[in-house]
């Protein structure tokens, strides 16, 4: 009889016991079921809920769950601590910062000469630019005659380096120059020709080859591949590469650079430099701006697909590591004479520059 009531106090504590936790289980379980994939079960709880004994014990592991399903943020932030790591990689290499340039690592790592310690050199080198090495068509427009420069007036100006103790050499050897101080000679020049028109063949090759001259074209590869009747074939840069002659991309079209975005920038100017590549047996790494046009963005893609320096239209005479992709050159008009020609070269090799009265 006691046993019996005994029974019947402890069921009644049970139910009462069942009753509260239920109700209060449910609030914490509605929100936990809210956040998990099993929302269809709360509908049935309800009625479960009396005929469930063992709910007594999910009361106090629901609570805690609840809270901490809706904690996850901690763990967005060890995502976020990878890139400090990252900042702090720079420093180690602390010592170089005393370069003045300090430049990306090229494609392919070594190539590039670069500053060897602490200096490089501004040196003062003319780069010499032609374009047209032949006499104007009847009519042409002044940008043609101007562009061009008569085989007579060129082989005269080819002439007097020689006579003068100029040495042609290329942009690697400047390059070198200036990154390790590398020996030129005592007065270095350097021509080049843009375009590639195919008077460069006929009446450039011959007074080049006679005085053991190297000079710089730049080709606008899509007129070669073309076969455009004005323009250089394969076939002669072969034989001038041959001859000692340098060739670099001027891009594939001749289109302006400027306000480009990058695939453009990557078509026109990898696009030429592997041409060109595949012709002459090496990467070239050199790029002249067509029409001397160009941007910031222009620059970069140029650095970032391994060149090692570009030249642009602009006059001077001054080249440094620093502003490799904006070397300018001394521009040789169809009206120069021998006299301002000289004036001219000899500017590279003047310490106080020309001043003209
Ligand atoms: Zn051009």
């Amino acid at each position: 009889m006691a046993t019996f009531l005994v029974f019947m106090i402890i069921l009644f504590f049970m139910v009462v016991v069942l009753g509260q936790s239920s109700t209060d289980a449910s609030p914490a379980e509605a929100q936990m079921l809210t956040n998990g994939e099993a929302a269809t079960a709360v509908a049935a709880l309800p009625t479960i809920a009396l005929t469930y004994t063992p709910t007594p014990q999910a009361s106090p592991t629901l609570k805690p769950t609840a809270t901490a399903t809706f904690t996850p943020t901690p763990t967005h932030t060890p995502t976020h601590t990878p890139t400090p790591t990252l900042t702090n990689t720079p420093p180690p290499g602390a010592t170089l910062t005393n370069t003045p340039t300090p430049t990306l690592p090229p494609p392919q790592a070594g190539l590039l000469p670069t500053p060897n310690g602490i200096y490089s050199y501004t040196l003062k080198v003319p780069i010499l630019m032609y374009h047209y090495l032949s006499v104007p068509p009847e009519g042409a427009d002044k940008y043609r005659i101007d562009l061009s420069v008569s085989p007579e007036d060129f082989r005269a100006q080819m002439q007097y380096l020689a006579d003068n103790g100029y040495t042609p050499i290329d942009l690697y050897d400047l390059s070198r120059a200036i990154t390790s101080k590398a020996d030129l000679p005592a007065k270095p020049i350097i021509i080049t020709l843009d375009d590639g028109y195919r008077d460069n063949y006929v009446n450039g090759l011959p007074v080049l080859r006679e005085l053991g001259f190297t000079a710089t074209i730049f080709l606008a590869t899509d007129f070669l591949d073309q076969g455009h009747p004005g323009y250089l074939t394969w076939d002669m840069v072969h034989e001038m590469s041959a001859a000692g002659i340098r060739f670099e991309p001027h891009s594939k079209s001749h289109s302006d650079l400027s306000g480009r975005g990058r695939d453009f920038l990557v078509w026109e100017m990898l696009g030429s430099q592997e041409t060109i590549a595949a012709h002459i047996g090496y990467t070239p790494r050199y790029f002249a701006y067509p029409s001397g046009r160009y941007d910031d963005t222009a620059m970069q893609v140029l650095e970032e697909l391994g060149f090692w320096g570009a030249v642009t239209t602009l006059g001077g005479t001054w080249h440094g590591f620093t502003g490799r992709f904006e070397w300018t050159r001394v521009r040789i008009h169809n009206y120069t004479t021998l006299a301002d020609f000289a004036d001219l070269v000899a500017l590279g090799n003047t310490v106080g520059g020309k001043s003209r009265p």
